[in-house]
């Protein structure tokens, strides 16, 4: 099987199931995991911020951030096709008490416009906004990769109203490796981000949140509210820091993942435009199939990949795919659907 459905199911390599054997650990509930607190401080390092804190999981990061920067009631203006809006199961409505004010952002960014627009005040009737939410690649505009001067210019149009900007960056290494920027060009202009160790970084289990040391010694706090305050967790840390050091790799994905859309754009009835990073969509709709007929066709010759939009499939590249293997997955697919 060739598993393209996400850059979520690569397994930890020999390095990392080293590091989860032989890393020191502690309490780190205590902050006495020596392991935790170096992958804390090279994450903050990376991102060019003061802290950062280790969280099972990119939503829970997420989740944790959206709650710091807000107050209960208030709205937060996010892209009506992010993460935060469309995966999260509502948790900032659930967790921080907020509402979202979604945008039809442009390539899933709020322009500036947008967010002057969408910017309320607080008074005897209206909520007040409390957090502008960016999303980099945005995953479900198809990895697209958001340059650092749109950033810049969304992010100062929040604070010229003293909002504060969070960035889910579970895939910002992709953007700054697509955009050929070193990262801090993208979190530079954000007060928190969040990324995720565990997609293409290849870590079994973990993501970073990241902003100044107040903010983070806020978010320690409300990451054990959530039951996220975790004991001898170097042993999940250790793998994690290895993963740190495939950040030079991304470029390999993103490399694969145009072979594999100009392979699959030439099959008949597919129409795949080129992808900005590691993630493909396909729309299937001209080979008169529906996307569940396509998927099972795929399987049946190997390849997985993710139902994405009505006539749309999602296939991601990652550390666990080569190129060899790029090339059987468009056999698979040439044969499942040329035909
Ligand atoms: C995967 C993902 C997350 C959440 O990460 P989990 O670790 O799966 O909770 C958040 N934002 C984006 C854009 C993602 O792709």
């Amino acid at each position: 099987m060739i598993d393209l459905r996400s850059d979520t199911v690569t397994t930890p390599d020999g390095s990392m199931r080293d590091a989860a054997a032989t890393a020191p650990v502690g309490d780190d509930v205590y902050e006495e995991d020596p392991t935790v607190t170096d992958l804390e401080e090279r994450a903050a390092d990376l991102v060019g911020k003061e802290a950062a804190l280790f969280v099972p999981t990119g939503t829970m990061g997420n989740q944790i951030a959206i709650r710091e920067h807000t107050s209960r009631g208030e709205e937060v203006i996010a892209d009506r096709e992010s993460h935060v809006v469309k995966w999260e199961l509502g948790g900032m409505a659930q967790h921080a008490g907020v509402q979202v004010r979604m945008v039809d952002g442009d390539r899933g960014l709020p322009t500036p416009e947008q967010v002057h627009e969408s910017y309320v005040e607080e008074d005897l009737h209206r909520p007040g906004t409390g957090l502008l939410c960016l999303e980099n690649t945005h995953n479900a505009r198809g990895g697209l990769a958001i340059t650092p001067e749109r950033m810049r210019d969304t992010a100062d149009a929040a604070r010229e109203h003293d909002v504060p900007v969070h960035l889910d960056g579970a895939r910002v290494f992709n953007a700054a490796t697509a955009l050929e920027v070193p990262v801090t060009d993208l979190t530079d202009h954000v007060d928190s981000v969040m990324f995720c160790l565990s997609k293409g970084l290849g870590a079994p289990v973990g993501s970073m949140l990241a902003g100044d040391a107040e903010f983070i010694d806020r978010a320690r706090r409300t990451r054990k509210l959530f039951g996220g305050g975790m004991r001898q967790v170097g042993v999940i840390a250790g793998p994690g820091l290895e993963a740190l050091e495939n950040v030079d790799d991304l470029g390999l994905d993103h490399a694969n993942a145009r072979t594999l859309a100009a392979g699959l754009d030439e099959i008949s009835g597919l129409s795949v435009p080129e992808p900005e990073s590691n993630i493909v969509v396909a729309d299937v709709a001209a080979t008169g199939h529906d996307v569940e007929t396509v998927l099972e066709r795929l399987a049946d010759h190997e390849v997985l990949a993710t139902a994405f939009g009505p006539t749309t499939i999602r296939l991601c590249t990652h550390r666990d795919v080569d190129s060899d293997d790029i090339e059987h997955a468009l056999e698979g697919a040439r044969a499942a659907l040329d035909c």
